[in-house]
């Protein structure tokens, strides 16, 4: 009998991937994803196993294909980097699946998110109410994440920024900045962490005046505190209330 299981595998490192994530790695017959997380799960997978991996973009096509597999009887590991739910290769299978009205065992295994990954690195930001908003207008209209930054910004929340900038939006730090200034002082602690858990990973502390000072791309998310957030000892801390 196929499957198809939807993998989070964390945000680039095997010491952040689950052990679920792994064993069900070993297992899959055919591993299907964006080339650059396959190629880093490679050494996980069965030599045997059939690898279809492909460039961004070509998300819709790769669901399809994992899809047409595990209906054939194979047995399919969609990876998804950090976790799969999260702006993640999930919803686009269940979508597809519903659509089609496919009948094929189908299991969302969840991963650490790199949400999760650059709140440790930068201390505990996200001990209060935080939301999470993707500065991609990819497939959102830039007027509905201007609103969503604005009602987050409004209530206080911690804010946290995906997809903060690619190689054709090379304004959208500013757009936003532009939003949050309103609400919250230049002295708001924000935190950039470009790769965690990778080569290469950067953690840098500063303010939201400072912000647009430090490049970010792709692999950058930030941690824009709410009113009550510190920076304390290279640490950024947003207290839960404890009283002592
Ligand atoms: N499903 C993924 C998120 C995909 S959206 C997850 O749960 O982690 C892609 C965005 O996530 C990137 O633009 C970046 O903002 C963030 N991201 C992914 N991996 C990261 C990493 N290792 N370090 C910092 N940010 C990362």
């Amino acid at each position: 009998m196929g499957w198809l299981k939807v993998v989070g595998v964390g945000p680039g490192n095997l010491l952040d991937m689950t052990l679920r994530a792994r064993l069900i790695l070993e297992e899959a017959e055919v591993v299907v994803g964006y080339r650059r997380y396959v190629e880093w799960v490679l050494p996980l997978v069965n030599e045997g196993a059939i690898v279809v991996s492909g460039e961004m973009g070509g998300e819709v096509e790769r669901a399809r294909e994992a899809i047409k597999r595990a209906l054939e009887g194979q047995k399919v590991c969609v990876v998804s980097g950090g976790d799969a739910g999260i702006y993640g290769m999930a919803g686009l299978v269940l979508e597809l699946l519903v659509r089609e009205g496919s009948q094929v065992g189908v299991e969302i295994v969840p991963g650490v998110s790199a949400v999760q990954a650059v709140a440790a690195l930068l201390g505990a930001p996200l001990m209060q109410d935080f939301a999470v908003v993707s500065l991609s207008d990819l497939l959102v209209p830039w007027e509905v994440i201007a609103r969503r930054l604005e009602a987050a910004a409004w209530g206080d929340f911690v804010l946290v920024l995906c997809n903060p900038a690619s190689t054709q939006r090379k304004d959208t730090v500013m757009k936003a900045v532009q939003i949050l200034e309103h609400y919250r002082s230049p002295e708001t602690v924000v935190g950039l962490v470009r790769a965690a858990g990778q080569r290469g990973e950067r953690v840098i502390l500063t303010t939201l005046a400072r912000l647009l000072e430090h490049p970010v791309d792709m692999l950058t998310t930030i941690v824009v505190g709410s009113s009550k957030t510190l920076h304390r000892e290279g640490w950024m801390i947003t207290p839960r209330g404890y009283r002592w």
